[in-house]
């Protein structure tokens, strides 16, 4: 077995292990850091930027949300229900990490909210403007991936410090030596059992987003039927599974919902242009939200989680599609192509010519329910309710928006089934603010640190949206407050 020393070893090179190690590093501490893929980054490569709240770039931008305000919306969002002392610490850190991602050369496009709410429904759904989205490497319109050029510059930075990087060689076993944390054992990518020896150590494996059975297990949902979720290669549960084996609490995990296609990101521009509050109805053909709510794709995703099979159908006819081709999407998501109309013919033609299952297309209204799976009676009667209500321009039964009060009528007809989806998973570790696991007592484990989504519990039963950007801002924090206090630790430490 290859042995090693080291200070702090971090497990994984994701987002908050990143964080985790360079913060480490600045503070003084020799960081080794163990990483299952042969590359940095994990999930957050697919992603386009962390949350911050009074950083730099929001005074330019003049956003006045200060910490304290964020804070105080988190805590409304989420009921009281979490640790108020990690939210606190969070918010309160998150703009200088902003402004520190910048002296490493993170550059910002600027600073988004994910989507706005109609007046009336703004005090819980409105988007705050906290999402910071990274400028692609190509200097292009940001999109997915544009969070990849944030993790280069950060391993840069790591590597700069003296991080060592052990790539595919994933920790298997955290050591422990009278109580504290001393370590891990890994296995490298010849097969062989490395001991690297520290005196802190700190988990942050991403969660468990591919591991179907934990997913079942942990929230009942069935990959692959009853939730599409992103399932990042790698995200097996190690990081739960090692500290809850050395007694570290446990958190109820949940799923980051949201809503989305199978196989979304082969399927991204219907993914996309069905996010329209046209008509969306369950499998009983009844529709179930206000439609102008779609936008915020949290609420959507939980409203679909009740519905019968977890599913929901989006539907519009020619004139829809023809005004959408005009003047463009009524709502416009930021994730997706701003073009998303002028593309949809050709993605459309291929993914029914292939028998892409969750679309359907039919010259009669019948046909379309029958052929995607909706009771027919139901969605028959739900029609003329509606379509009623559209002439009459007011919904009497969700009060929708009136400008999205628009009759399906003129065949073809267009659904695209709409399906439970999620970013991956949170929590499941028990943390306190200075990111230390606790163990079922609520007793800090000495030198033992989670971080990122393996300890992200403050989220409660949803992801706020409304303050976008909160899982990469968690992840960051998380991993730089845990980097801190990890080198701290060496102050008193002899080896
Ligand atoms: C498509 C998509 C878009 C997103 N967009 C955004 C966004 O714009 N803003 C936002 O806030 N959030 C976004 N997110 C969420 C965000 O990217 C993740 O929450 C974040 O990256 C998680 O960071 P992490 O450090 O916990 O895990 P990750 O960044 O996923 O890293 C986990 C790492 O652990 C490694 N690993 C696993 N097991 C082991 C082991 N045993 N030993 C060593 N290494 C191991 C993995 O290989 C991986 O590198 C998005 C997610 C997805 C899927």
């Amino acid at each position: 077995m290859k042995s090693y020393e080291t200070d702090v070893v971090v497990v994984a090179a994701g987002l908050s292990g990143l964080a985790a190690s360079i913060s480490a590093a600045e503070n003084g501490a020799r960081v080794i850091t163990v990483e299952k893929s042969n590359t940095t980054g994990g999930a957050a490569n697919m992603g386009m930027g962390p949350l911050g709240v009074g950083s730099r770039i929001q005074r330019m931008q003049m956003v006045s949300l200060t910490p304290g305000e964020a804070f105080r919306k988190h805590m409304y969002f989420t009921h009281y229900r979490v640790d108020a002392r990690i939210v606190r610490d969070y918010y309160f850190k998150s703009g200088e990490t902003i402004d520190w991602l910048e002296e490493m050369g993170v550059e910002f496009v600027g600073v988004q909210r994910a989507f706005g709410a109609p007046e009336d429904t703004r005090a819980y759904s409105d988007g705050e403007f906290t999402w910071h989205v990274v400028r692609p490497e190509d200097g292009g319109i940001p999109g997915p991936r544009a969070a990849t050029a944030m993790t280069k510059k950060m391993t840069e930075r790591a590597k700069e410090l003296g991080v060592e990087f052990m790539f595919e060689t994933p920790a298997k076993k955290i050591l422990m030596e009278d109580g504290k944390a001393a370590g891990v054992i890994a296995v490298d990518k010849d097969g062989e059992e490395v001991e690297i020896k520290a005196n802190s150590v700190i988990i942050a494996t991403g969660g468990f987003g591919e591991n179907p059975e934990m997913i079942k297990e942990q929230t009942g949902y069935e990959f692959g039927k009853t939730i599409f979720n992103f399932a990042v290669p790698g995200m097996r549960g190690d990081g739960l599974k090692m500290c809850w084996e050395v007694g570290a609490g446990r958190e109820q995990p949940t799923m980051e919902l949201m809503y989305q296609l199978p196989d979304n990101m082969n399927h991204f521009i219907l993914d996309g242009a069905f996010r329209q509050p046209c008509l969306w109805v369950n499998r009983n053909g009844q529709r179930f939200m206000p439609e102008d709510q779609i936008g915020n794709t949290t609420f959507t995703g939980n409203a679909i989680s009740v519905q019968p099979g977890k599913v929901a159908y989006a539907i519009f006819d020619s004139k829809l599609l023809k005004k959408y081709k005009k003047r463009g999407p009524d709502l416009v998501s930021h994730v997706h192509p701003h073009d998303l109309f002028d593309h949809f013919d050709e993605q459309w033609n291929r993914d029914i010519a292939d028998g892409y299952e969750p679309v359907t297309q039919a010259d009669t209204l019948e046909e379309l329910a029958e052929k995607a799976g909706i009771d027919v009676e139901g969605f028959m009667a739900q029609i003329e309710e509606y379509n009623d209500m559209c002439e009459a321009g007011f919904d009497e039964i969700f009060e929708k928006d009136r400008h999205y009060m628009q009759a399906i009528e003129k065949p073809p007809f267009y659904c695209c089934r709409q399906n439970v989806g999620a970013y991956g998973t949170l929590g499941g570790v028990r943390i306190n603010n200075k990111m230390q696991v606790l163990n079922e007592d609520s007793k800090v484990i000495p030198s033992l640190y989670c971080v990122g989504t393996d300890a992200c519990n403050i989220f409660g039963d949803s992801y706020p949206f409304i303050l976008s950007g909160n899982t990469m801002g968690f992840c960051i924090n998380s991993g730089r407050i845990a980097g801190e206090n990890a080198a701290a630790e060496l102050d008193d430490f002899e080896w």
